[in-house]
């Protein structure tokens, strides 16, 4: 099931309850053909904890990234691949966004496409401030705060906390070049030709 309600969804790991949204992290789907029947916890909701100290997380991660990487839906939309990271990011026209997905850290950031190149430089300024950094990204506020070799990362909107997680430093450089990629990619697109034509 997808649904989630604090305090009554339980975690698919350890099975206990999750009180809150921001504790939890919803698992993407995996490959039965490597993960077995741990591909059944596809789309359901686990402690971050939980998550960590799972011994088949990598296994899953990792065949997750494999499963997003075959999904012709997201794959038209040229999708790019990061395995050493287990990082995928693509554009979602509809909603005018990049989408950056860490199948390892199980975070997903909407990138709206106007936003990619402010971004990207506010998420490198942010990898080397001091206290916490504020970021707006389409209705969200993003907060992010440095703790040694890693970095907290809150998603929220209208003041509710949505998720929270903590990013190993290396990996947090991972995005910052994933967006920095979106935002040449949104600046290479050639400008909407005018009803006469452009100046070809
Ligand atoms: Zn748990």
């Amino acid at each position: 099931m997808t649904f989630f309600i604090p305090d009554r969804t339980l975690c698919s790991i350890c099975e206990q309850p999750l009180a809150h949204r921001w504790h939890a992290a919803q698992l993407p789907y995996a490959d039965p053909a490597v993960v077995g029947e741990l591909a059944r916890m596809g789309r359901r909701y686990v402690h971050r904890a939980c998550w960590n100290a799972w011994r088949d997380r990598d296994a899953y991660a990792t065949s997750a990234l494999a499963v997003r990487s075959r999904d012709p839906g997201t794959v038209a939309d040229a999708a790019v691949v990061d395995r050493d990271a287990t990082l995928f990011w693509h554009e979602v026209p509809a909603l005018g966004t990049f989408r950056l997905e860490d199948l390892h850290v199980l975070f997903t950031l909407e990138i709206p496409t106007g936003d990619a190149c402010r971004l990207a430089g506010s998420l490198r300024e942010a990898a080397s401030a001091v206290g916490v950094s504020e970021l707006a990204a389409g209705g969200e506020l993003w907060r992010l705060r440095r703790e040694g070799s890693r970095i907290e990362v809150a998603r929220s909107c209208n003041g509710e906390l949505l998720e929270l997680a903590d990013v190993p430093f290396e990996r947090y450089l991972r995005w910052v070049e994933a967006v920095r990629a979106m935002c040449d990619r949104a600046t290479r697109r050639p400008a909407d030709p005018s009803p006469r034509g452009g100046s070809e």
